[in-house]
């Protein structure tokens, strides 16, 4: 008769000699490791109702797990091979096995738990993983600790699901030379995910993953991101923290998942930032005291209350499309500044009119003033567009030749001198004539050139100098009331308080 093995790892099946008992499953062809636990421990209702696993009734087959554990895998493959967990049942660690040799160690071969379950507590802080380690679609039951563990190869949490709180605080995925990349590509905390102050020196990889309605928070807050992050389409249930973070090169939000009472906050400073959810139930976002130095992208914010608070956005790129953005706070959001800015924003006439409106909604004149200028600019460019000259098209290459939208009191002023000038030497023309030249103090007087000036100048005064100069000056009077009142205006836009 051949002999039983592990359908899995094809261990041989055989009586523990030590203790003359079975603890493989022969029925099932599995061997210790492999095999199911599922008979292993009693579920227990805690007076709170929470489900927890007492495991005391088998306290001796979890001893003999562990310790064959050590005695066949971690001495054999000290010496030979990679280190292999993958598909393998681990019961908790309990006092009495607690010296077992796998979460004390460093792993310096290749290391997979793919597909392992952990019935108890995972510890794994300290530990320093040399080569790569695959931990995807595992299944951590219990509270998991990797806190200040090192990955100086490959990380792979790929599709691991993580039921209880998992504690990522201070670990390192690779070092500045060399960058690891750390994948969590569909990985579910269904507890607290806490990467507190780690370092993602390579790709953080977080395409996909699930911060579950279970856990309270999803804590990065300074987390330092060396290269490209990625949250796309992760999903945020509750609180998720990226306060004080560093995001070295572009963080991408994008179509990412804001459930029901969600709320994302992040700050700190970041080179490039994309943020435009794909679905939003009704969740908050939050950027609070944050430095985007290149680009901000924001999209498809529908939010009632995003906040933008103590955010500088000096000379960066930002785009905002498709937003809801009435409602939103905007407290010491630097913007800026005005020179340049048709280039740095690219937005739409009614992203714009938003911005305006919020801002003034808040009593943030300037800001409106700017983004009043940027909408009119935009309503230019709709004009541009159809065909023929309109009425509205005259109206605005006026207002933006005089004032710039009533930005500039400067140009104003300058355009009415201006004006002011023309008149007086069509005046002179139609009095002396071009030719032969007359000499230029015939055109000239400083008293002509004050009653020109000055907008208040009674108008009998001037009748009384002729009827031509009365002609010209009445003319000049027309236009420069339009100016005048762009100059105000100007001025009021500058200063004027709500
Ligand atoms: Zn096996």
């Amino acid at each position: 008769m051949a002999e039983a093995r592990c359908t899995i790892c094809h261990r041989a099946l055989k009586l523990d000699t030590a203790t003359v008992q079975n603890y493989d499953d022969l029925a099932n062809r599995l061997c210790l490791f492999h095999r199911a636990k599922d008979d292993w421990y009693e579920a227990v209702t805690t007076p709170e109702g929470s489900e927890t696993r007492n495991w005391d009734k088998s306290w001796q087959k979890v001893g003999r797990f562990w310790q064959r554990l050590r005695e066949e895998i971690i001495v054999e493959t000290d010496v030979v091979e990679d280190y292999d967990f993958s598909r393998f049942i681990f019961p908790p660690v309990t006092d009495a096995n607690k010296n077992f040799g796998l979460y004390d160690k460093c792993f310096s071969k290749p290391v997979s738990f793919f597909n392992a379950q952990f019935h108890g507590m995972v510890c794994f802080s300290w530990v320093l993983f040399h080569r790569g380690a695959n931990f995807s679609a595992v299944q951590f039951l219990d509270k998991t600790d990797f806190g200040s563990a090192q990955f100086f190869s490959e990380a792979n949490f790929q599709h691991a699901i993580f039921f209880d709180e998992a504690y990522l605080g201070r670990v390192h995925f690779g070092i500045t030379d060399s960058p690891v990349n750390a994948n969590f590509q569909g990985a579910q905390f269904m507890g607290n995910a806490n990467f507190y102050s780690a370092y993602f020196f390579g790709v953080a990889d977080f395409v996909s993953t699930k911060f579950s309605v279970h856990a309270s928070c999803a804590n990065f807050n300074l987390a330092k991101f060396y290269s490209f992050t990625d949250f796309r389409v992760a999903q945020f249930s509750r609180e998720a923290y990226f306060e004080e973070a560093e995001f070295s090169r572009k963080a991408d939000f994008s179509s990412v998942y804001l459930k029901k009472a969600s709320r994302l906050t992040i700050g700190g400073r970041a080179k490039e930032l994309a943020i435009k959810p794909m679905i939003n139930e009704g969740g908050t976002l939050r950027l609070v005291n944050l430095t985007v130095a290149d680009k901000l992208t924001i999209g498809n914010i529908n939010l009632e209350k995003a906040e933008f608070n103590r955010v500088r956005l000096r000379d960066c790129q930002i785009e905002i499309t498709n937003s809801r953005l009435s409602a939103c706070l905007f407290d010491g959001v630097d913007w800026g500044r005005t020179q340049g800015m048709e280039e740095r924003f690219i937005c739409d006439r009614d992203t714009f009119r938003q911005l305006k409106f919020a801002n003034e909604q808040q009593g943030n004149v300037i800001a409106a003033n700017m983004f009043y200028a940027l909408e009119m600019r935009e309503y230019e460019k709709e004009l541009k567009k159809e065909q023929g000259i309109s009425q509205d098209e005259v109206v605005f290459t006026i207002n933006k030749a005089v004032s710039n939208f009533s930005q500039s009191w400067l140009r104003a002023l300058g355009v009415y001198c201006a004006v002011v000038l023309v008149f007086l030497v069509m005046e002179g023309v139609s009095q002396l004539g071009f030719f032969p030249p007359p000499p230029l103090y015939q055109y000239w007087s400083w008293e002509k050139l004050l009653l020109f000036l000055n907008p208040l100048t009674d108008p009998r005064i001037i009748y009384e100098q002729g009827k031509i100069i009365f002609f010209w000056w009445s003319f000049c009077r027309l236009i420069t009331a339009f100016i005048i009142y762009q100059f105000i205006m100007a001025v009021r836009n500058q200063t004027r308080r709500r």
